[in-house]
């Protein structure tokens, strides 16, 4: 028996799960964040740096490394894991939210999406054949269906958006051949509460290894994010793992896993830290303020991070003045085990039957950003 891609529920409570989901490099701890590698790399950090935080997945983008360095390549280098030397799993989206977002330099039809390289402008024509191919020769341990992400709030566009994006779903599970990958289905359908439905049930139906919610985090209202997480949870099934694209601000990590998510992603933390800011548990700061100018104090007196057990906010806000790629390296270092620590601490909350008033408390603690 394949004990890969199983999904074990080891705690639960309310909506929220503590779950574990094998793969071919190792068994994920759910809830988990996963940070992103774009271009086969979380930008600052190495692996080594990403395994002390206790990352246990990263995510890698099929539109990047399609054009560059070309999916072929790093097949025949020995794959993603070999390539970029992360030994634990690693997810690849379908390139379709990145093309999507070229705006006027796509065309999408029934059968696929026309495209221009935003580097070079050549054409390229992704299929959801040619997206499942890319991620086989990438050969992540999750790969995901090619999916049309509308803007949330048009009601047209998300009825047809939807419609090609279940068809989709079924030619991407008809050509997916290598049986080491797990393919997650996505729902769509904007923030209407009848297509949500509609598309959690279909894609339900197609009975995927795991489940992902996309085209939520797009503009739409955290009131709207929260009421079609909770119409989701009562139609995905529960014995397979939810995946949340493209959600990592802390309180909507917090949020999700309320309403039954168990894996996450976002360039959040990692994007935040090349423009100066630091992400604690109850606020958002800015280390290029001149408020920190002197100051001896690390970023976040409570955590445990080698940044704030080092160097001071002076010291940070120095190498960022004089433009030292240090200064990203100990943010993000930052940033991300803020978010890992988090997600470790509600699934302990989970398994201990305490999240309530965890959460509570997460919730009383939350500050404006400065
Ligand atoms: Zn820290």
């Amino acid at each position: 028996m394949n004990t890969d891609f199983i999904f074990t529920i080891v705690a639960q409570q309310g909506r929220a799960r503590a779950g574990l989901f094998s793969t071919p490099h190792g068994s994920l701890q759910t809830p988990l964040f996963a940070p992103v590698g774009t271009q086969a790399t979380v930008k600052s950090v190495t692996p080594l740096q990403l395994e002390e935080l206790g990352a246990e997945m990263v995510l890698a983008n099929t539109y990047h490394l399609y054009l560059r360095p070309g999916d072929s390549l790093v097949n025949r280098l020995g794959g993603l894991h070999e390539f970029m030397q992360w030994s634990h799993p690693i997810l690849t989206d379908s390139g379709g939210f990145q093309v999507f977002s070229l705006a006027e330099n796509r065309k999408i039809d029934d059968d696929g999406v026309t495209f221009k390289s935003h580097w070079d402008g050549t054409s390229h024509r992704f299929t959801p054949e040619k997206s499942i191919a890319i991620q086989e020769n990438l050969g992540a341990d999750i790969i995901m269906a090619f999916d049309e992400c509308a803007p949330p709030d048009d009601r047209d566009y998300n009825e047809r958006a939807m419609v090609r994006t279940h068809s989709w779903a079924e030619r991407c599970l008809l050509s997916h051949r290598r049986n080491d990958q797990a393919l997650f289905g996505i729902v769509q359908g904007g923030i209407f509460p009848d297509l949500r439905e509609q598309s959690a049930g279909f894609i339900a139906s197609l009975d995927f290894p795991g489940n992902a919610i996309g085209g939520l985090s797009v503009g739409e209202t955290k009131l709207q994010m929260h009421a079609m997480l909770e119409i989701m949870d009562a139609v995905l099934p529960a014995d397979k793992p939810r995946y949340l694209m493209g959600v990592g601000a802390p309180e909507d990590l917090v949020n999700g896993v309320l309403r039954g998510v168990d894996i996450f992603d976002c360039v959040l933390p990692t994007r935040l830290a090349r423009h100066h800011a630091a992400i604690t548990r109850t606020s958002r700061l800015n280390l290029l303020n001149a408020a920190h100018q002197d100051d001896p104090g690390p970023i976040d007196e409570t955590c445990t991070c080698y940044t704030c057990q080092h160097f001071s906010r002076a010291y940070i806000r120095h190498l960022i003045i004089v433009k030292e790629m240090l200064a990203a390296t100990l943010l993000t270092l930052h940033n991300l085990h803020t978010l890992l620590q988090l997600m470790r601490d509600l699934r302990q909350a989970i398994q201990k039957g305490t999240l309530e008033s965890f959460a509570a408390d997460f919730f009383a603690t939350q500050e404006r950003s400065t």
